[in-house]
C-alpha cells in the first residue's frame, strides 16, 4: 500500500501543506505555467558527459518514483542511442516521430509525446537525433530550441526530466538551457568524477550566456557499494573537490538496474521493494520536499 510507505506519506504531507499555503511560486524562476497544486513545472536536466553513470536509469527511475507520488511527469530522451525510449518499453525503430522533429521545429511536442506503461509521458528519441545535432549547428537560437519546443506542453506537467547524451554538445547545452535545475549522477568508482569539472564549466557558461537561473541540485552517487572503503573514499573526494551538494541516499549498486530495461520498465516496476527502487523513491521525495520548501 502506497500510503503505508513513510516516504510517500511525508511527500503527501508536504504537498498538502503547500496547498494550504495557497498557490506557491518558485522564486527566481522564469515565467511558466502551473502544474498540479499550483506549483510551477520544474525541469531537471540529468547530465554528465561520461557514459554509463546512470543518467538514463536515473531519469526512468526518478520519473516513475515521482509518478508514484502523484506527480505528472514528462521524460525527454535526448540521447541519439535512445536508451531511455527503449528502457520504457517503446521501440525507437518503430517511431515515425521523435524529439528530433520537435527540436528542429517540424512537429509540436504534443504530437510526439507517448504515454508509458508506468504512467510517465515520454518524448522519445529515435535514430536520426545525431543528424539533428548537426542540423542544429547551422540554426539561429539553437541552444534555446528545446526550451521553446517544450513551452506549450510544460503546463501539463509537474516535472520534466531531461536525459542528456554522453557529451557536452548542443543537445546537452540545449537541455541545460531548458532546465531549471541540473542533477549530476556520478558513479562511485575510481576516476568516475574526472570530467565533473568540465561539466561544471559548461554549466557556468550556460548560466552566463543562455540560462542565468539554472540551479545545481548536486551530485547523485550511483552504483554505490557502501561496504567498500573505496566507494566511500570516491564519494568523499567528489564532495571535497567540487564543493557540491551530495544527494541522499546514494543509489546502491545492484544488477536489478541492468535487468529492468529489457522488460521495458524501471526498477520500480520490476523489483518494487528492492532497496535500489526504494533509494530512488527517497531521492524523489527529497526533490519534491526541497522544491516545495523553496517555493514557500
Ligand atoms: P548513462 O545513461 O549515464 O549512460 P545508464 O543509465 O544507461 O547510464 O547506465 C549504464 C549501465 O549501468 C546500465 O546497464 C544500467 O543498467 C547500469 N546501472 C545503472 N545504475 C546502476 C546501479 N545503481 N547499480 C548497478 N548498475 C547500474
Ligand atoms: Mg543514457
Amino acid at each position: 500500500m502506497l500510503a503505508a510507505n513513510p516516504t510517500v506519506r511525508l511527500a503527501n504531507w508536504v504537498l498538502r501543506a503547500a496547498c494550504r499555503r495557497k498557490t506557491v511560486n518558485l522564486s527566481g524562476r522564469r515565467g511558466g505555467r502551473r502544474g498540479t497544486m499550483g506549483l510551477m513545472t520544474v525541469t531537471v536536466a540529468v547530465a554528465n558527459q561520461k557514459g554509463g553513470v546512470a543518467k538514463t536509469t536515473t531519469v526512468a527511475s526518478l520519473g516513475t518514483a515521482l509518478v508514484e507520488l502523484g506527480q505528472r511527469v514528462l521524460v525527454v530522451d535526448l540521447d541519439p542511442q535512445a536508451s531511455l525510449t527503449f528502457s520504457l518499453g517503446v521501440d525507437p525503430e518503430e517511431l515515425d516521430l521523435s524529439v528530433r522533429e520537435v527540436i528542429l521545429g517540424e512537429k509540436d511536442a504534443g504530437d510526439v509525446i507517448v504515454v508509458t506503461d508506468e504512467g510517465a509521458h515520454l518524448l522519445p528519441a529515435a535514430i536520426g537525433l545525431a543528424q539533428a545535432e548537426e542540423a542544429l549547428l547551422g540554426r539561429t537560437g539553437r541552444e534555446h530550441r528545446l526550451r521553446k519546443a517544450l513551452e506549450p506542453v510544460a503546463g501539463d506537467y509537474d516535472w520534466i526530466l531531461l536525459d542528456c547524451p554522453p557529451s557536452l554538445g548542443i543537445l546537452t547545452v540545449g537541455a541545460l538551457t531548458a532546465a531549471d535545475q541540473v542533477l549530476i549522477p556520478v558513479q562511485c568508482e575510481t576516476l568516475a568524477h574526472r570530467g565533473v569539472g568540465q561539466l561544471l564549466d559548461t554549466i557556468y557558461d550556460v548560466r552566463e550566456f543562455t540560462n542565468p537561473g539554472l540551479q545545481l541540485i548536486g551530485v547523485l552517487p550511483t552504483s554505490y557499494d557502501g561496504r567498500t572503503k573505496h566507494a566511500r573514499a570516491v564519494l568523499a573526494a567528489i564532495t571535497q573537490a567540487y564543493d557540491l551538494d551530495v544527494i541522499e541516499p546514494p543509489i546502491p549498486k545492484t544488477i536489478k538496474f541492468a535487468e529492468a530495461p529489457a522488460i521495458g520498465r524501471s526498477i520500480l516496476g520490476t523489483a518494487r521493494s528492492h532497496r535500489g527502487a526504494e533509494a530512488y523513491r527517497q531521492v524523489a521525495a527529497g526533490l519534491l520536499r526541497t522544491t516545495v520548501d523553496r517555493a514557500s
